[in-house]
């Protein structure tokens, strides 16, 4: 990867990503293994006249020794201090940028009942933490660097450098860094692209939207009242831009959290806490997850699904045509970072505040209350797209309006 290059990358998560303001603490989550690119995103910070810089380390390997070997007890704990400094640092305001890079096996073979309850204690320990992140209130940020496990993963028969640089081209396709190029400005005109896609779904504010496909997908996807489409960058408490996930290409909003009715089929492989999860099928009544099965991974699916009452439920539903750049690329990422912005998707678990009127400023009770389902410790996308995918818009006064046909935007 050239250093060019991957300055660029450093200077798009700090400046679009998190759009780091002066005087500005920055937080960044990242594996030891990407320190290089977290030096350059930390010069870049400075750059920009960040107050502070602060990195939380991790090491998917030490990870899975813990999952492994540590008293089983272990996983309903978490150590305050790691909860207290992203509860400090959120509260004043900070920028949380996260650095993945996963190896789609990390965790393979580590007991799904250990990762459960560690996904609880963890959500429930940074509740605070999250439910700022979730409601825009700071300004967040996911990129995503190769690690040889992941490009060899995706480029089956490469191996080493040779897969690691294949992955570094495909990323950088994905997120719109070209040689000689400014991405910066090539994400503010991608930006006004998907705000525009938003704004047309909410002038519809449509009551229901029935999805369809060969893969067996019959599903009829009720949306609360005064919901939101949203797309690209949004904005924090301050008012300043950001954009959660780079890439992005959807536009999403929240369903209505009892209102989805009928079985849906994931189209591509889900790399959930380091485990391959395919060929899911859910069967959902009155919103309701009552059935979950998939042909690989199932008792990883269901673990998640299990980590408390809101994770049965939807939480997000996001369109991305089948002819959009990543899918295009016809590359699988195992990752969900990117695959979710080369499929539509659906979310179980807790869905954006943002998505509803007001929502931001709503408590969970409040949100509840307007249809939104608001209360999970977690929130886990699935793709569901395919190339002959109908998504038929039922308007509040009965109207019937394709959305979706054969994949793609008919709107
Ligand atoms: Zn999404
Ligand atoms: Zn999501």
């Amino acid at each position: 990867m050239k250093e060019e290059l991957l300055r660029e990358y450093a200077r798009l998560g700090v400046r679009t990503g998190v759009n780091l303001q002066k005087g500005q603490k920055l937080v960044i989550r990242a594996g030891v293994d990407s320190a290089p690119f977290v030096r350059l995103v930390t010069e870049e910070a400075y750059a920009v006249g960040a107050r502070d810089v602060l990195v939380y380390w991790t090491d998917q390997k030490i990870a899975r020794e813990r999952y492994l070997h540590a008293d089983n007890d272990l996983f309903d704990e978490t150590y305050p201090w790691q909860a207290l400094m992203f509860d400090l640092l959120s509260a004043e305001g900070a920028a949380f940028l996260s650095v993945t890079s996963s190896d789609p096996a990390a965790l393979a073979g580590v007991d799904p009942d250990r990762i459960r309850r560690a996904s609880i204690a963890y959500g429930q320990a940074n509740e605070k933490f999250y439910a700022r992140m979730m409601a825009s209130r700071i300004p967040w940020s996911i990129v995503a660097i190769p690690c040889k496990p992941w490009a060899e993963k995706v480029f089956p028969g490469k191996t080493g450098d040779e897969a690691t640089e294949l992955l570094w081209d495909a990323i950088c396709e994905a997120v719109r860094i070209r040689e000689g190029g400014d991405a910066v400005a090539a994400w503010a005109a991608h930006c006004n692209h998907l705000t525009g896609q938003a704004r047309k779904l909410n002038e519809y504010a449509f009551a229901a939207l029935r999805y369809e496909n060969a893969l067996g997908t019959r599903l009829t996807v009720e949306l609360p009242e005064g919901h939101l489409w949203a797309g690209g960058s949004e904005k924090d408490e301050r008012g300043t831009t950001f954009i959660a996930n780079m890439p992005t290409e959807e536009i999403f909003t929240a369903p209505k959290r009892d209102g989805v009715n009928g079985i849906v089929y994931s189209s591509k492989p889900l790399v959930l806490n380091g485990n391959l999860v395919e060929g899911i099928c859910l069967t959902l009544e009155g919103g309701r997850i009552v059935d979950a099965k998939a042909e690989k991974g199932e008792e990883y699916l269901r673990a998640e699904i299990n980590v408390d009452e809101g994770a049965h439920y939807l939480g997000e539903v996001a369109l991305v045509p089948y002819h959009s750049p990543i899918s295009e690329s016809g590359i699988l990422f195992y990752d969900t970072l990117f695959d979710e912005n080369a499929s539509c998707h659906f979310a179980f678990g807790e869905a954006y505040p943002t998505c509803i009127e007001g929502g931001a400023d709503l408590s969970k009770e409040e949100l509840l209350a307007r249809g939104l389902n608001a209360e999970s410790n977690t929130h886990v996308d699935f793709m569901v797209g395919t190339p002959d995918l109908s998504i038929i818009g039922v308007t509040r006064d009965g109207r019937e309006v394709p959305v979706f046909v054969n994949g793609d935007f008919a709107i």
